[in-house]
C-alpha cells in the first residue's frame, strides 16, 4: 500500500491553497547565546516576543531561505536540496555577522518541523507543496548600531498551492530605470531582508503599470542584466542555456539545478555577461526560483523599448521541458539521478 494512503492529512482545499500562510500546527526555535546554539524547541506559538531594542528590528539584520517538501508520488515526504539552503544561509549570516547555523541543525530543524505538521504536506498530484521558511535574526537588547549578542533561527512551513493555476503562462516584466537592487560589492547575493524592503518600492511601481515582475539591471553601469525582484534570468539562445555572471544577484538553487538539467538536455551552458541589448537574441526568457520553478516571460520592457520572447501567451518549449522535468524529479516521478532529494521519515 502506498505510504500515503495511511497518513493523516489536514483537510485543506489543496487545489486551490494560494501562495501564502497558513498556520500549521508547530514552528521550530533555537537560541544563541553565550557562543552556542540552544536545542530546538517545536513550538505551537505562532508569535514571537522580542525585546523592542533587537537589532533585527533597528538595523535588519536577519536573513532567510526558502526551500519545499513534497509527497512523491510513491507516498515519500522529501525535500528539495536542503543542505543548499544551509549552506546559503550561512553565508548571508556571516556576510550581517550572525553566528553560523551548523548545517546539521538547519536540517535537524527542516526534519522536526516537517514531521511535526506531517499532516499539512500537500498531497501528491495536487501541484501543492510545503514552502519552509527558515529565518534567523539578532535579538538581545542594543540600541547602538552593532551586532546583536543573542540570535533566534527558526523555521516553519505553510503549505502553498500550485504557482499556475492557470497554466505555464507567461508575464511581461519591466526594467526598472529608477531602482537599483543591489550595490557591486553589497548584499544583493545575499538572502537578507533588507534587500527586499528595498524592492518594494519598485515592485509595486511596476505592478502599477501592469507588470507582475520587475527586472533590475547592474547597478554600476545599467547596461547588463542582473536578475528579477526575487528570481534569476535565464535566456535561451539556439542550443544554450544563458544565465547572468554577477556578484550583485542571488545564486538560486533553481538555476544551478537547470543548468544541470539543461546540460543532461544536451544544452550548452553559459554563465556570462548578459547586455540589454542582447535580449533581443533569446528565443524564450524566463524568471526561476524556489516559488514558482519557471515563470516563463514574454516581454521585458526598457525605456520604451520591448524585448519579445517566445509565441505570446503560450510558453516556449526548451523551458516548457526544463519545467516539466524539474518538477517530476521534485515529485518522484522521474530519476532523480543527482541526489537533489533528501527524505523526510515521518
Ligand atoms: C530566493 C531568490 C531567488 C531564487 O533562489 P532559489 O534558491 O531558486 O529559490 C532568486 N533571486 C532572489 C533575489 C531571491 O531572493
Amino acid at each position: 500500500m502506498n505510504k500515503s494512503d495511511t497518513r493523516q492529512k489536514a483537510g485543506l482545499d489543496w487545489g486551490n491553497l494560494p501562495f501564502g500562510y497558513v498556520k500549521t500546527d508547530y514552528n521550530i526555535r533555537y537560541f544563541y547565546k553565550d557562543g552556542s546554539w540552544s536545542g530546538g524547541q517545536l513550538v505551537g506559538d505562532e508569535m514571537i516576543s522580542l525585546n523592542i531594542a533587537a537589532p533585527c528590528l533597528h538595523y535588519g539584520q536577519e536573513c532567510f531561505e526558502g526551500l519545499k517538501v513534497f509527497e512523491t508520488v510513491d507516498g515519500r515526504i522529501v525535500s528539495f536540496r536542503p543542505t543548499e539552503n544551509a549552506r546559503r544561509l550561512n553565508r548571508s549570516c556571516e556576510r550581517i555577522y550572525i553566528p553560523r547555523i551548523p548545517e546539521q541543525i538547519f536540517i535537524e530543524a527542516l526534519e522536526k518541523v516537517v514531521k511535526a505538521n506531517a499532516k499539512y504536506v500537500p498531497p501528491f498530484g495536487t501541484g501543492a507543496s510545503m514552502y519552509i521558511r527558515p529565518l534567523a535574526i539578532g535579538i538581545g537588547a542594543r540600541v547602538g548600531l552593532g551586532p546583536a549578542d543573542e540570535y533566534a533561527f527558526i523555521m516553519f512551513g505553510t503549505p502553498v498551492g500550485p504557482y499556475y493555476k492557470g497554466g505555464f503562462t507567461p508575464v511581461k516584466a519591466l526594467a526598472l530605470e529608477d531602482f537599483d537592487r543591489a550595490a557591486p560589492q553589497g548584499v544583493g547575493d545575499c538572502k537578507v531582508g533588507g534587500n527586499y524592503a528595498a524592492g518594494l518600492a519598485g515592485s509595486q511601481y511596476a505592478k502599477k503599470k501592469g507588470y507582475p515582475i520587475v527586472m533590475y539591471l547592474d547597478s554600476a553601469e545599467k547596461k547588463y542584466v542582473d536578475e528579477f525582484g526575487t528570481s534569476n534570468f535565464i535566456g535561451i539562445k539556439g542550443n544554450t542555456y544563458v544565465t547572468p555572471k554577477s556578484n550583485s544577484i542571488l545564486p538560486s538553487i533553481t538555476n544551478d539545478s537547470l543548468t544541470i538539467i539543461a546540460k543532461d538536455m544536451g544544452l550548452k551552458v553559459e554563465r556570462r555577461q548578459i547586455s540589454i541589448d542582447e535580449l533581443g537574441d533569446f528565443s524564450e526568457a524566463g524568471a526561476v526560483g524556489t516559488a514558482a520553478v519557471i515563470t516563463p516571460v514574454n516581454q521585458v520592457d526598457y525605456r520604451g523599448r520591448s524585448f519579445t520572447f517566445g509565441n505570446g501567451d503560450q510558453a516556449g518549449p526548451v523551458l516548457t521541458e526544463l519545467y516539466n522535468r524539474l518538477t517530476k524529479i521534485q515529485t518522484g516521478e522521474m530519476e532523480d539521478k543527482h541526489g537533489w532529494l533528501h527524505e523526510i521519515k515521518i
